[in-house]
């Protein structure tokens, strides 16, 4: 082992969302001597390969819709200009690095110290790294936290299953798929689908049951799926992939069997979006008893305390079952307003995350879904409210192209207090932050509707349900 080149106050593991807010919160609130190790790319998974990237995509998809719209609103552009992927691709990358440089200069300012190399326990205190040029040190901390998020699943049990991609993959596509397989039914899946299909390739998404998104309300479940089935996306349900092969000339053949027995189709890309795994099989957190669960996350009490004195964990690679950035960025401060800012009850509270599933269109959930909420409270004490409509936008296509909203609001017991709030529909990212606020302030359906609506909008339904 390395000799101990240095003890710091707060050692960090992973320079992602979780790790650098909660470093530069050690360095910048409480001066305390704060180091950062990060293997990769600065900023993680959602800088470089998740949320950001990602919404770029998203946003080329949403300006992709309005062009093909815009004849309906007098704007008689050429529509059929191939999307310039490589160029856009290049201009994100750029954009990318830009930012991983902004994440090492807030951390240069906020006075956090870094390392660029691969982290390893050695002790339950000490810390090994393994520098880019293969060197190694060990550092010491007084309190260690392990924010090393977590990397895509891949099937385990699919011959051929490495023809295929995952998340990660997909930011490196230099060209645009003319046809993809996606399989996978959660956030990530759904979100491709949904870009792919706008930005024009043919599209094929295979889920194992008859719905998608299934930790969602049903609403949105279904009036998603209805959608997706109108814009043309392929819904393969009941299905599952048996085998892929390369059958020459950047072709695929995927194998896949449902109800209605085996077969295949041909396709340019296949990408897994089955779920992601925590990275901590290589940390070494055998050498020092931290507890993981079955699937390998670090098991966290409320405070994300491990079972080892002074050794804390936020972020994807943690079980509190979360995989969401502003999740990490407040565990990870909170954690800090504890450890060394003297707020002993400081820490996140997990009920009523908002979160947002970036499809087209977009829907999102603050809260209870109704059979959860019916499960806590009882039939009885549970009042659903929910209005389905066409945004003005939609008004002026023509029927067969309008994409509909549908929203709904849970409310319990006789003051009717808001306990989930779901919707679907154009602008549904930017609606819901606000509401979220509400409900979590424990806001009744009174408290909502004595807010005078905003018109013309379609957040003012929400302010209107009867
Ligand atoms: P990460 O950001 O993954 O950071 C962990 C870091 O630790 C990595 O940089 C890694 O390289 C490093 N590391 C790992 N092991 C070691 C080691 N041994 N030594 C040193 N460094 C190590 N969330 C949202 O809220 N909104 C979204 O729209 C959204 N979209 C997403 C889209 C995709 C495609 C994906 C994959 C994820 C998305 N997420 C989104 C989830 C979000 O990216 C994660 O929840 C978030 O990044 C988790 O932060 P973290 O700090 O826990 O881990
Ligand atoms: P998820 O856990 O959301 O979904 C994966 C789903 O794929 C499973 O729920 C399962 O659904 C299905 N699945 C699992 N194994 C298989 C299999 N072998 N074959 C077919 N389907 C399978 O994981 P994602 O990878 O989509 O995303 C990871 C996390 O990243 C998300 O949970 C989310 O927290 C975060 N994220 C957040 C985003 C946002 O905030 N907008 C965007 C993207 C990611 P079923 O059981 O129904 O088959």
């Amino acid at each position: 082992m390395a000799p101990v080149t240095k003890e710091v106050d707060y050692l960090v593991i992973g320079g992602g969302s979780g790790g650098v807010a909660s470093s530069r919160r050690a360095a910048k609130n409480y001066g305390k001597n704060a180091l950062v190790i990060e293997n990769n790319r600065w900023g993680g998974t959602c800088v470089n390969v998740g949320c950001v990237p990602k919404k770029l995509v998203w946003h080329a998809a949403d300006i992709a819709e309005t062009i093909k719209h815009s004849h309906r609103y007098g704007f008689h552009v050429e529509t059929t200009a191939p999307f310039d992927w490589k160029f856009f691709k290049q201009k994100r990358d750029a954009y990318i690095k830009r930012l991983n440089g902004i994440y090492e200069t807030n951390l240069k300012n906020d006075q956090a110290q870094f390392v660029h190399g691969r982290a390893e326990f050695v002790a339950k205190n000490q810390v090994e790294v393994t520098l880019d040029d293969g060197s190694k040190q060990v550092i010491q901390g007084k309190h260690i936290l392990i924010a090393v998020g977590g990397v895509p699943s891949w099937p385990t049990d699919i011959p051929g299953a490495d023809l295929g991609i995952t998340s990660d993959g997909f930011f490196e596509l230099e060209h645009q798929p003319k046809k993809v397989a996606i399989v996978g039914a959660g956030y990530i899946a759904i979100e491709f689908a949904g870009m792919f299909n706008a930005l024009g390739t043919e599209t094929h998404l295979f889920i194992r049951h008859d719905t998608f998104l299934r930790s969602f309300d049903p609403m949105l479940q279904e009036k998603l799926k209805a959608e997706y089935e109108r814009q043309g996306i392929h819904i393969h349900t009941q299905s599952s992939a048996t085998k892929v092969e390369d059958i020459g000339n950047g072709t695929k053949r995927f194998h896949y069997k449902d109800g209605k027995g085996e077969s295949s189709i041909d396709i340019d890309t296949l990408i897994w979006a089955v779920g992601r795994t925590p990275e901590t099989k290589h940390l070494g957190l055998d050498k020092v008893g931290v507890e993981t669960n079955e699937k390998g996350h670090i098991k966290v009490d409320e405070y994300q305390n491990t079972n080892v004195p002074n050794v804390y964990s936020v972020g994807d690679v943690c079980d509190r079952g979360f995989e969401l950035t502003p999740v990490a960025i407040a565990a990870g401060r909170r954690l800090v307003d504890r450890v060394f800012g003297g707020q002993a009850d400081s820490k996140l509270e997990y009920d009523n995350i908002p979160s947002v599933v970036f499809a087209h269109p977009e829907l999102g959930s603050v809260g209870l879904t109704e059979p959860e909420a019916r499960k806590r409270y009882g039939d009885d004490a549970i009042k659903v409210y929910s209005s389905g409509f066409v945004s003005l936008l939609n008004s002026m296509f023509e029927q067969d192209e309008k994409t509909k909203s549908t929203y709904k609001l849970i409310v319990a017991g006789p003051e009717e207090k808001v306990v989930g709030l779901h919707i679907i529909g154009e602008g549904s990212g930017e609606i819901l932050q606000g509401f979220g606020v509400a409900v979590k302030m424990g806001a009744t359906k009174k408290d909502f509707d004595s807010c005078v609506a905003i018109h013309p909008t379609s957040a003012e339904e929400i302010v209107t349900l009867k």
